[in-house]
């Protein structure tokens, strides 16, 4: 079945992220799910931990309203089509994994494509080509079953304990009050950890 998120609130998805492209379209679908399977924001603490820091994430902050602000929406660098979706209240979550056989060839192609166009060596028909592939993508994961976009298992981490709200250090470096836990020591020193990185340069 195609994506069931109203067609309104997926104009307002694409207006937050400033445009509409194949990546938004996997973070709609990955939302969408999460809602389905956890429910509504209002009925649920809903927590994510995306493994990519890509355009679609940017639906999820929208459309389940776990943000990055708020402490609810966690990015692990692991450049990974994969978010884990957690209610907090329920105890409960899952990891959806973008099915690599979705984009089929003209994720290859796109892949391909991309680095021309994003070097700046792809003529005129290759841009088409380019546009013409992103439409095609973006549709495919608009109108795929879910179940044969993203595979599903066991959330790859714990869920996340809510934020502490910790005492803040002065850096002895530059003055400006630092949380505690993001404080480092050299010297007897306390330090931000960009003074810290600094002065470990120079050793
Ligand atoms: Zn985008
Ligand atoms: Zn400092």
């Amino acid at each position: 079945m195609s994506c069931s998120i109203e067609k309104e609130l997926v104009e307002k998805t694409i207006a937050f992220h400033g445009h509409s492209c194949p990546g938004l379209a996997i973070g709609i679908r990955a939302a969408e799910l999460a809602l389905q399977k956890l429910g509504h924001p209002e009925q649920s603490d809903l927590v994510a931990i995306v493994e990519t820091d890509m355009c679609g994430v940017d639906a999820i902050q929208f459309l389940t309203g776990c943000t990055f602000g708020k402490g609810n929406l966690i990015h692990k660098d692991f450049g990974k089509m994969a978010f884990n979706f957690y209610d907090s209240r329920k105890n409960i979550g899952f990891r959806a994994v973008l099915c690599p056989d979705i984009s089929g060839n003209a994720g290859l192609e796109l892949r391909s494509l991309s680095r021309k166009v994003a070097i700046g060596t792809a003529h005129g028909e290759e841009q088409v080509r380019y546009e013409e592939l992103r439409r095609s993508l973006q549709d495919r994961y608009m109108n795929a079953e879910l179940e044969d976009m993203f595979i599903i298992m066991e959330p790859a981490f714990p869920i996340p304990k809510p934020a502490r709200v910790l005492q803040s250090l002065q850096c002895e470096a530059c003055g400006e009050m630092t949380m505690e836990s993001r404080t480092r020591r050299m010297d007897g020193k306390i330090l931000c950890q960009p003074c810290f990185e600094k002065k470990e340069q120079k050793i």
